[in-house]
């Protein structure tokens, strides 16, 4: 049973490889299982884990889904599964891949995606469905041109569906500074940035980024964990004021960080702190399959940890209706759509 039945949302972090259910995983694994020889048991997290374990489960997930015909699938899978937990607006992201022993190009990966989303409304759900272009920080800056043109390309010939690029990965691996080049010139083509940074402490290069980018780009930070936790007098304090001057909205993504043991408990999460401040942050499922949530899940988890009522909900879900990439004529649709739905009802 869903907790939120009155309240509809949007997800706005969620990658298209992590958010399979287990019912569709169940199914196509059954399909598949002789070729990579992975249980779906290994898939997801059940308890706390380092950081690293996630990844080493992202790779696995990367072998299964490795055909147009399964990204076709798990994208209609996953949308229709969000339009069920009540989600009106996704923003899905996903890495496009090069497969050559498949015939999968960066290209038909995203000829594949759009088609799924096209298909999902031909369909009637009642969900708007929006794309972003994942850049991938391991595979370093010429892969990521790649795919500023690609997103680029993809804004313009299905007008607006794809809306921008997301900057994720290992971040262990590499340094962001490098792609700061990258980041510009995605958003002189107009392309909307939602960046991963301080989901460890990274405060360097968080800073040189922010430094660059603000004031130029359209900017979301993916979990933003530690953008806050410094310590005194080490000169970081920059960071933070300049999240909050250009009001910066964190992704907020509370069962991900907990399991992923980047933050060690609900009541110490980030969600609150932005939340105190009156800074946009928005709960998001990150990877609903591998973290095993969904949306309404989030919403569950910190009403409960912090006493959240009904009313709160409703004004907190509508205000983050800003945070989309969207233009301002879907942002006032959606909040006029949430104020109808909770008011019916209520
Ligand atoms: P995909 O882009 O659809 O293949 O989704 C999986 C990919 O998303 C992973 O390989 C990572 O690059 C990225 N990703 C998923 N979760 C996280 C995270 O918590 N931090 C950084 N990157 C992530």
């Amino acid at each position: 049973t869903k907790p939120n039945k009155w309240l509809t949302a949007q997800e706005l972090h969620a990658h298209l490889n992590t958010s399979f259910s287990m019912s569709f995983l169940e199914e196509l694994v059954s399909q598949t299982q002789d070729e990579h020889g992975i249980s779906v048991n290994d898939l997801h997290l059940t308890e706390s884990q380092p950081l690293d374990q996630g990844f080493a489960i992202f790779s696995k997930l990367h072998k299964i889904f490795r055909t147009e015909e399964s990204i076709y699938l798990l994208t209609r899978s996953v949308i229709k599964e969000f339009a069920e937990d009540n989600v009106k607006y996704l923003e899905l992201r996903s890495t496009p891949k090069e497969i050559p022993e498949t015939g999968l190009t960066r290209d038909v990966y995203m000829q594949t995606m759009v088609r799924a989303v096209h298909d999902c409304e031909k369909e009637g759900l009642d969900i708007t469905v929006r794309l972003l272009v994942s850049i991938d920080r391991r595979h370093g800056v010429e892969i990521a041109k790649i795919a500023v043109d690609l997103a680029e390309r993809w804004m313009k010939s299905t007008k607006g569906l794809v809306l921008g690029i997301d900057f994720s990965g290992d971040p262990k691996v590499g340094d962001a500074t490098d792609f700061i080049p990258v980041f510009l010139d995605a958003a002189e083509r107009g392309l909307k940035l939602a960046l991963h940074l301080e989901e460890i402490p990274l405060h360097e290069e968080t800073k040189n980024v922010l430094r660059a980018c603000c004031g130029h780009c359209t900017i979301r930070i993916g979990h933003g964990t530690y953008l806050h936790r410094y310590e005194p007098n080490e000169g970081h304090e920059e960071i933070e004021d300049l999240v909050v001057k250009w009001k910066i909205p964190v992704e907020a993504c509370v069962t991900s960080n907990l399991l992923s043991k980047t933050v060690d408990r609900p009541g110490t999460h980030h969600f609150w702190y932005w939340r105190s401040k009156q800074h946009p942050v928005i709960l998001c499922t990150d990877g609903k399959g591998v973290f095993g949530c969904l949306l309404s899940d989030e919403y569950s988890k910190v009403a409960k940890e912090f006493s959240l009522g009904r009313e709160y909900l409703v004004n907190y879900a509508l205000s983050t209706f800003d945070t989309i990439f969207e233009c301002d004529e879907v942002k006032q649709r959606l909040k006029d759509n949430l104020k109808q739905f909770s008011e019916k009802e209520q």
